[in-house]
C-alpha cells in the first residue's frame, strides 16, 4: 500500500516527528524528510549524533519487525555496517503510533547512496558482491518464520508479476521493452537451455532481497570511493541466494557503459565470499534483467496510485535503459565471462548444444523435405520472440530486421489477446453471421480508396493471388498475364508460372505462353538511371510489347500483375509515374491491375498505407498477406463491386478458413495496434533515417552501389566495382552473417543476390536503426579486406 493511501502516514510531519522523538525516546532534534517508497523517513539531528526515524506501513506487523530486529542483530555481530535500532523509553527497539503504525530509530548509517556515485573502480562493484555474499552468510541460519512471505518482489514469482503488472506502463515503447526483456528472461532461465529449467536448480534461503544503489551506501573521502554500509532490511525473505546477487547487480549496472563488467566485478567479489555453484551461474545475469522488469512493473502500478511520489519510479528510465541496452547484449557471452571470473573450464554443454543442432537439421531434411531453405550457414534455433527480437535456444536475442510478418512486432500481446480471446469464444467456417469479422472487413475497406471496397477472405499471399487471378480472367474474359522480371508472387503453380524469379531461376521451367514479362524498372541497374526524369513511362512502355504479344498469339491478357515495390526484384523503388503509364496500358488493353501488396501494406512504406498509393494510382484488385496477421495466416484480396459482382457468377466462393472468426480478431487486433502506437509515422521516420545512414554508408564503402526503398522497405546493392556493377553476392552474403554475429537478422535478395535486405517489424526504433547502421558500418569494413572467388 502507498503511503498516500493511509492517511496517518501521508499527514506526518517533520514536527509530528520530533514530538515522537521527545516522548518516545527522550531525544530533541531536528527532522528532515528522506525519501521513501512506502514508509515516512525522516533524517533527525540530535547532540548525540544523526538518526534515522522510520515511520512504518500499518501493513507491518509483529513479527515481521522481530525479523528485522534480529537480522540486524546478525548483521552487527557479522561487523556489516547496518542499521541498528535504538531502544525507546520503554526500553523496546520500536514503538507504534496511534496503536497502528510502527516506528524506531535507527544510527545512521555514514555514506552517500551508489546511485549518487558516478566513477565507480571496479574494486567497488567487487566490495559490493563481497558484502552481498557477508549478509547471506550472516543471515544463513535464520530461521525466522516471517521470512517465507507472499512477496511480489521475490523473484521467483519475478516473471508472473512483471507479465501481469507491465501493462501499467503508459508508452507503448515502454511497454515493448518489457515484454521484450521478459521473454529474454524465459529463454536465459532455462525454458529451453541445455533442457533444463534453471529455475529448479536455484537454491533458496534468507536474502537481504534489495541490496540497490540507494541502499547500498560508499563513502566518497578517501581518494577511491569505498563501500560504507547497507540499509533497510525491509525486502528480507526467503529467495534464490543467487537471485540476491542478481538483485544488486541490476541496480549497480544501471546508467553504466559496460554493465557486464560491473556484474563480472560483482561476482568476483561474491564467489570469493560465497561460492556460487557451477549451474546456478547462467541464472545471473537474466535474473539481473528480471528484477528490472519487477522494478519497472511494480512502479508503474505503485506510480499509477501515486503520482506525487517521484521516488517510487527513481528506477524507471534507468531501468528502461538499461533494458534496453541488455537485450543487445549476448547471455551466454555473459555467461562464459562469469565462468571465467569463477574459474570454471570451458563449458562442457556447448557439445551437447552442437549435437542437438546436427540432429536437428538431419531430421528437419528427413521430414520436412529438403528443399525448404535455412537462413545462414549454421542456422539459427529460434524459440521465443517478442517486439523487436528473436531469441534463440541459447537465450541470446536478436534484434529483427528482416521479418516483416510480425508487423506490430512478435507475439504483440494485444494481438495475442484478440486471437485467444476469440479462440475462446468461437471458430467456425463462413457460412454463419459473425460481428467480428464485418467489423475487420469494414476497417480494412476503410484503408483503401474507392472503389475498393469488397473484401474476399484467404490465408495466405499466395492464396489472394491465385483468387485475384480468377477474379480477373472472369471479369475482363482474357486469360493471360503480364508480370515483371524478377516477380515473385506466390507458391501455386499458377503463380510460380507467373513469378520469373523461379520460373527463370534453378529447377525452373521457363515461361509459359501467357505468361509476359515486362522490364523490372530498375533506375540503378536498367536502361533508364535514375537521373532518367521520365524513367517511369518510358519503362512503362515495355508493357505494349507484352501486350501486343498476347494479341499477336490471338489471346486476351486478363491482368497486370506487380508490386508497388518489388520485393525479389531487390526492393527495387519504382519511376514516378511508372504505374501510371502501366495501368493506362493495361485498362486500354481490356485487362485489370492487380497490386500485389503481400510484402509492402499496411503502413509499411511510411508515407502512405499501400505501397501502391506512393505511385498516384488505383488498381481495380488488392491482393494482402503476410503483415495482415501478425503472423496468424491471413490474407485477402480486395476489389470493386463490380468486379465482385462478375465473379458471382453462379458458382458459389467457399473457404473453409478465409475470413474466420479468429483470424479477423487477429487482424482487427493489427490495425488498432498499428493506429495507437503510430507505426506508420514511425515507419516513416525511421524508414528516413535508415535510408540516410545507408546513403552516408555508400559514401565511404565503394561496395553499396546503390540503397534505395521506402519507409522500412530498403534494400543495399553489393557490387564488386561500381563501374560494371558487377554483382557481389558472396560478399552481400558474409555481410549478413557478420550481421549475425552482432545479433542482428538481415538477409539478402534480388534475382543477382546481392541486395541486403532491410524489412524489420514496424516497431523498429531509431535507436535500432543506429545501431544496425554502425554494425552495419563495421562489417562493411571488415568485408572489404577480404578477398571472393569472382
Ligand atoms: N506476393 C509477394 C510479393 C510475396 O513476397 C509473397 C511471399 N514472399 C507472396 C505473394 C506469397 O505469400 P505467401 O508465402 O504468404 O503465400
Amino acid at each position: 500500500m502507498a503511503a498516500a493511501a493511509e492517511p496517518l502516514l501521508a499527514g506526518f510531519t517533520p514536527e509530528d516527528a520530533e514530538q515522537l522523538l521527545a516522548e518516545h525516546f527522550g531525544i530533541q532534534g531536528r527532522a528532515t524528510p528522506l525519501n521513501g517508497y512506502r514508509d515516512r523517513n525522516f533524517c533527525v539531528d540530535t547532540e548525540e549524533g544523526r538518526f534515522v526515524l522510520k515511520l512504518m506501513s500499518q501493513e507491518v506487523g509483529k513479527e515481521t519487525l522481530t525479523l528485522w530486529v534480529d537480522a540486524m542483530q546478525r548483521l552487527a555481530a557479522a561487523g556489516i555496517a547496518a542499521p541498528q535500532p535504538f531502544a525507546t523509553l520503554q526500553g523496546n527497539p520500536w514503538g507504534m503510533l496511534a496503536d497502528c503504525n510502527p516506528f524506531w530509530l535507527t544510527r545512521w548509517v555514514e555514506g552517500v547512496p551508489l546511485a549518487e556515485v558516478q566513477a565507480r573502480p571496479a574494486a567497488l562493484h567487487t566490495a559490493i558482491g563481497a558484502l552481498v555474499g557477508q549478509v547471506q552468510l550472516a543471515l544463513a541460519d535464520c530461521t525466522h518464520p516471517a521470512l517465507d512471505r507472499q512477496f511480489q518482489w521475490d523473484l521467483r514469482n519475478g516473471e508472473r508479476v512483471s507479465a501481469a503488472n507491465f501493462a501499467q506502463l503508459p508508452e507503448a515503447g515502454d511497454r515493448r521493452v518489457l515484454h521484450e526483456s521478459l521473454a529474454g528472461v524465459a529463454v536465459g532461465l532455462g525454458d529451453s537451455r541445455h533442457g533444463e529449467d534453471l529455475r529448479n536448480l536455484l537454491a533458496v534461503g534468507p536474502i537481504h532481497g534489495d541490496a540497490n544503489d540507494y541502499n547500498l551506501l560508499v563513502s566518497t573521502e578517501g581518494e577511491q570511493p569505498k563501500l560504507s554500509g547497507l540499509i533497510d532490511l525491509e525486502d528480507l525473505s526467503l529467495g534464490w541466494l543467487r537471485g540476491d546477487l542478481a538483485i544488486s547487480a541490476a541496480y549497480a549496472m544501471l546508467d553504466q557503459e559496460d554493465p557486464v563488467a560491473v556484474l563480472v566485478d560483482m561476482v568476483r567479489g561474491y564467489h570469493v565470499v560465497s561460492a556460487i555453484p557451477e549451474q546456478e551461474l547462467p541464472a545471473l545475469w537474466p535474473l539481473a534483467c528480471l528484477r528490472m522488469c519487477v522494478s519497472i512493473s511494480l512502479g508503474a502500478v505503485a506510480r499509477a496510485a501515486d503520482p506525487d511520489n517521484s521516488y517510487i519510479s527513481v528506477t524507471l528510465q534507468p531501468g528502461l535503459r538499461f533494458l534496453r541496452q541488455s537485450l543487445r547484449i549476448s547471455g551466454p557471452e555473459v555467461h562464459q565471462k562469469l565462468r571465467q571470473v569463477c574459474g570454471f573450464g570451458a563449458e562442457e554443454a556447448k557439445g551437447k548444444e552442437q549435437r542437438g543442432q546436427k540432429q536437428r537439421l538431419a531430421r528437419r531434411h528427413a521430414v520436412l523435405g529438403p528443399n525448404l531453405s535455412l537462413s545462414y550457414d549454421n542456422p539459427l534455433h529460434m524459440v521465443r520472440g517478442a517486439g523487436r527480437y528473436l531469441f534463440e535456444a541459447s537465450g541470446r536475442g536478436y534484434l529483427d530486421a528482416i521479418n516483416n510478418v510480425p508487423h506490430v512486432g512478435h507475439g504483440h500481446p494485444q494481438v495475442v489477446q484478440a486471437t485467444t480471446a476469440q479462440l475462446h469464444r468461437h471458430n467456425t467456417n463462413t457460412r454463419y453471421l459473425d460481428d467480428t469479422v464485418l467489423e475487420y472487413a469494414e476497417a480494412l475497406v476503410a484503408t483503401l480508396p474507392a472503389p475498393l471496397s469488397v473484401v474476399h477472405f484467404v490465408n495466405s499471399g499466395s492464396e489472394a493471388n491465385e483468387l485475384a487471378l480468377r477474379l480477373a480472367r472472369v471479369h475482363s474474359g482474357g486469360r493471360d498475364f503480364v508480370v515483371l522480371d524478377a516477380a515473385y508472387h506466390g507458391n501455386t503453380q499458377a503463380l510460380i508460372d507467373l513469378s520469373p524469379y523461379k520460373f527463370q531461376g534453378p529447377g525452373g521451367q521457363g515461361r509459359q505462353a501467357h505468361v509476359q514479362v515486362a522490364t523490372l524498372p530498375d533506375r540503378y541497374r536498367g536502361t533508364y538511371g535514375y537521373d532518367e526524369a521520365d524513367a517511369g513511362p518510358l519503362y512503362a512502355q515495355d508493357l505494349d510489347r507484352c501486350l501486343a504479344s498476347i494479341a499477336e498469339r490471338g489471346a486476351k491478357p486478363a491482368a497486370f500483375l506487380c508490386e508497388a515495390i518489388p520485393g525479389c526484384g531487390g526492393q527495387v523503388v519504382l519511376p514516378p509515374g511508372f504505374l501510371a503509364a502501366a495501368f493506362a496500358k493495361t485498362r486500354a488493353s481490356g485487362a485489370l491491375c492487380i497490386a500485389d501488396e503481400v510484402q509492402t501494406g499496411f503502413g509499411r512504406v511510411g508515407s502512405h498505407f499501400w505501397a501502391f498509393e506512393t505511385q498516384g494510382v488505383i488498381p481495380d484488385i488488392v491482393t494482402v498477406g503476410k503483415p495482415m496477421g501478425n503472423g496468424h495466416p491471413l490474407g485477402a484480396v480486395i476489389t470493386t463491386p463490380a468486379i465482385a459482382s462478375s465473379f458471382h457468377n453462379g458458382m458459389e466462393f467457399f473457404n473453409t478458413f478465409g475470413g474466420n472468426p479468429v483470424a479477423c480478431a487477429t487482424g482487427l487486433a493489427v490495425l488498432r495496434v498499428l493506429e495507437e502506437e503510430g507505426l506508420q509515422e514511425n515507419a516513416r521516420l525511421v524508414g528516413e533515417q535508415l535510408l540516410t545512414g545507408l546513403r552516408q554508408l555508400a559514401d565511404q564503402h565503394p561496395i553499396l552501389g546503390d540503397v534505395r526503398g521506402l519507409g522500412l522497405f530498403l534494400g543495399a546493392v553489393c557490387v564488386r566495382d561500381r563501374a560494371t556493377q558487377e554483382p557481389a553476392a558472396e560478399q552481400a552474403r558474409h555481410i549478413v552473417h557478420l550481421m549475425r554475429d552482432d545479433g542482428i537478422l538481415l538477409s539478402t535478395d534480388g534475382p543477382l543476390h546481392e541486395v541486403i535486405k532491410i524489412k524489420p517489424p514496424l516497431v523498429f526504433q531509431t535507436e535500432d536503426a543506429d545501431f544496425l547502421l554502425q554494425r552495419l558500418d563495421s562489417a562493411l569494413q571488415r568485408t572489404a579486406s577480404l578477398s571472393f572467388q569472382p
